[in-house]
């Protein structure tokens, strides 16, 4: 296990992990730190259809200067499904799916989430990359199943490296029976229903990391290759944006580019 570390420049900082720039990928978990917006969207929030349109621009334009990316990142629309969508170029309009997936440098892609998991799988050998959208439907659907064979199958096989960035954390994340049933009915391992745990009250929550976290050792990414930034998005509030904690509210995103 690495540790991950905050970067900043100018007023953006970021999470990422030691080692991914050398091996060739940008890689980047972003914070709401800095940025244009305000009200209910104060900071840099990257949702590309919430908020003012300027601040929205704005926003962009100071991530991709940051990261040194040479065009803002490419976000599909994201609808909580197992869909992916191979992307060569930077299309005019953007695909509807919940995973990007590339091997050609210099196409910076990533996706938006407040509370959910988002996921970038790297294969330096193959170089390539896939970055993914995880909430609770999106894992139940089986988008982390679907990206591992897609990543092989369109790209050839290596081992791969998961980043598993900021989610909300059980501390946070009270879910209701149909959650844990879908979850824990949604492979043959015995291991998926066990991210639940009771508390005091009764109340029943879910470890969405510790258990997408499981799902990538389960579909062969090798555990000492998993990197977990074990922050809660609903407890840092400077931080993150949290759909749970805010109800409207911004997005930050994972964002990554082969160099
Ligand atoms: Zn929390």
């Amino acid at each position: 296990m690495v540790d991950w570390v905050m970067h900043s420049r100018g007023e953006v900082s970021w999470i990422t992990f030691p080692g991914t720039e050398a091996s060739g990928l940008t890689l980047a978990f972003t914070t709401r730190k800095g940025g244009a917006s305000r009200g209910r969207y104060a900071g840099l929030n990257l949702s590309p259809k919430d908020g003012t349109a300027s601040a929205r621009r704005q926003n962009m334009a100071s991530v991709a200067d940051a990261l040194k990316l040479p065009a803002a990142p490419l976000f599909p629309v994201q609808k909580h499904t197992a869909d992916l969508s191979v992307v060569g170029f930077l299309p005019r309009r953007r695909p509807v799916a919940d995973g990007l997936l590339t091997n050609v440098p210099g196409l910076p892609l990533g996706v938006v989430v407040a509370d959910c998991a988002p996921v970038v799988l790297w294969n330096p050998t193959a170089r390539a990359v896939a970055v993914l959208h995880c909430g609770w439907r999106g894992v139940v659907a089986g988008i982390i199943e679907a990206a591992a064979v897609e990543m092989a199958r369109r790209f050839g096989a290596g081992p791969l490296h998961a980043y598993v960035g900021p989610a909300i954390g059980m501390c946070c994340y009270v879910v209701g029976l149909d959650v844990a049933e879908a979850v824990a009915g949604s492979g043959d391992n015995p291991l998926l229903g066990s991210h639940f745990a009771s508390d005091s009250q009764g109340l029943l929550r879910f470890d969405l990391a510790g258990h997408v976290r499981d799902r990538l050792a389960l579909v062969g990414v090798p555990p000492d290759n998993i990197e977990v930034v074990e922050l809660c998005t609903s407890c840092e509030s400077e931080l993150f944006y949290s759909y749970r904690r805010d109800g409207v509210t911004g997005r930050c995103a994972a964002i990554a580019m082969i160099r």
